[in-house]
């Protein structure tokens, strides 16, 4: 496979001149459509260390009818639905393009995509994604729970997937409920569509009944019914990342910005302030999905005394990237060029 090219922006006064110039060069390729979703992350209540969104103003300049495109999360917060989700993004300041929810008001709209890949047969997917051809991932590039590093991959995997598929990934078991939360209301038995939830002093999930759909973690008034975080860990959670990413990936345009600033320990999941643990690096444009993620890490183990600090023992950067090269989502080999 031929090197990828990856442009690095190193101004790190200048943040929006970068996002700028790296909109550019995407507008030069891209044969426009009706609307070009640009996938982010608002950042979590209290988290302000994601993408600033100041950075982001000029992109109307830029790219023709940009929409903002999210998914509910998994576990109970502000982003477990549409309006609260979206209430969350204008307060931090994503309220100059239309925000849509891919998985709708509660996280329950998926499609299931074929791509009997090792882990994951049908990938569960937000079903709003299909209404785009031409989109451009805005990541955030730090360390996660679980995966490492995170950065484009995940902001396509984590970030697309359906409440459903982000289930499928952490653990591939039903939820489980916590009884001590339980008031036995029934609401969760009443919208099981597999009839896997029996109730008498508690509900319970029967997990030979249960087919994953996570209707019952939206609809618990108590959050009461989680997710089994944890059951999928080391080589096979980072295996079905890029599952995952692939299935996001099939047929589609993708283009990629990572900002390299504000590098935390851990994501912009967590509802509070982080601070970042090495200075800025600057920003990162690709086409190539794991060449952005591996120049990425590449530039932070560098800039960090050839430490790559988001390692962990069941976690291995080169494990997922390389995974994501066999599944032809890229190559880790790339040329960086840098623009001024
Ligand atoms: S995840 Fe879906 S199928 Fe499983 S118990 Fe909950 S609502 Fe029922
Ligand atoms: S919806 Fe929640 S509180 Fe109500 S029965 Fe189910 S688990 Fe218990």
């Amino acid at each position: 496979m031929n090197k990828a090219k990856v442009y690095f922006y190193n101004n790190i006064k200048d943040y929006k001149t970068g996002f700028n110039k790296f909109l550019k060069i995407i507008s030069d390729e891209m044969k426009p459509e009706d609307k070009t979703a640009i996938k982010i992350h608002f950042g979590a209540k209290n988290n302000d260390t994601h993408v600033n969104p100041k950075y982001l103003i000029d992109l109307p300049k830029y790219i023709k009818n940009p929409v903002f495109i999210e998914s509910n999360c998994l576990y109970p917060g502000n982003r477990h639905r549409s309006d609260s989700h979206i209430k969350l993004a204008l307060e931090h300041g994503f309220d100059f393009l239309e925000i849509d929810i891919l998985d709708g008001e509660l996280g329950r709209d998926y499609d299931e995509i074929d791509i009997n890949t090792k882990n994951i047969k049908k990938a569960k997917i937000s079903s709003g994604l299909k209404q785009y051809n031409n989109l451009i991932a805005i990541s955030h590039f730090k360390g996660t729970p679980g995966h490492g590093f995170g950065g484009a991959i995940k902001n396509l995997a984590m970030g697309i997937a359906s409440r459903a598929g982000k289930m499928d990934m952490h653990s591939g078991l039903a939820p489980k409920v916590n009884d001590e939360k339980c008031t036995a209301c029934g609401d969760c038995v009443e919208n099981c569509i597999a009839d896997a939830i029996t109730l008498n002093e508690f509900a319970f999930i029967n997990q030979e009944k249960c087919i994953g759909c996570a209707f019952c973690i939206s609809v618990c008034p108590e959050r009461a019914i989680m997710a089994q975080f944890g059951k999928r860990r080391g080589k096979e959670f980072l295996e079905t990342l890029i599952e995952y990413a692939y299935a996001v990936t099939k047929g589609r345009n993708w283009w990629y910005i990572n900002a390299i600033n504000n590098i935390t320990e851990t994501c912009d999941c967590m509802p509070y302030k982080q601070v970042p643990f090495m200075d800025d690096i600057g920003l990162v444009y690709s086409k190539d999905l794991i060449a952005i993620d591996q120049a990425s890490i590449d530039l932070v183990v560098e800039k960090n005394n050839g430490v790559d600090p988001f390692k962990k023992p069941d976690v291995s950067t080169n494990y997922v990237l390389k995974y994501g090269e066999k599944l032809g989502l890229g190559t880790t080999e790339y040329e960086l060029i840098n623009i001024d």
